[in-house]
């Protein structure tokens, strides 16, 4: 699916609700996740509509691990300086709440709200 124009994150790829983008190319967007849990948490997300991990097919590794090499990258950008935590919660029992794939990116100093 390319698009659903019911999700979240659907719209802010299209630019329909703001976000805090902190990179953008042709298959990605980055941006601030609104109720962080740590000093600087980023959500990575694929600009094609995959619900979750449960709908990734062969074809999306690629998009995957770029999405994975883009994190150091960021985190550096972003000032993180000790280490950061990655995480991507699917379906009901991983307590996913937008059904828009996306690699969660946590860094910053302790103490955290979560994680
Ligand atoms: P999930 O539980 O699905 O892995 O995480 C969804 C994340 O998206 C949550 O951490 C939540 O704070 C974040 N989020 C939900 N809606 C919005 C939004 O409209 N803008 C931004 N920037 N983050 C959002
Ligand atoms: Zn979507």
């Amino acid at each position: 699916m390319n698009a659903d124009p019911n999700c979240i994150f659907c719209k802010i790829v299209a630019g329909q609700i703001p976000a805090k983008k902190v990179h953008e190319d042709d298959e990605i967007v980055v941006f601030h996740d609104i109720h962080p849990w740590a000093p600087v948490h980023i959500l990575i997300v694929p600009k094609l509509h995959i619900p979750s991990m449960v709908e990734v097919q062969p074809e999306h590794a690629g998009l995957l691990g770029r999405m994975m090499a883009l994190s150091p990258k960021l985190m550096r950008e972003l000032g993180v300086t000790n280490g950061f935590r990655h995480v991507i919660n699917t379906g009901r029992d991983g307590m996913q709440e937008v059904m828009h794939l996306h690699l969660h990116v946590m860094g910053g100093p302790r103490p955290w709200l979560k994680g």
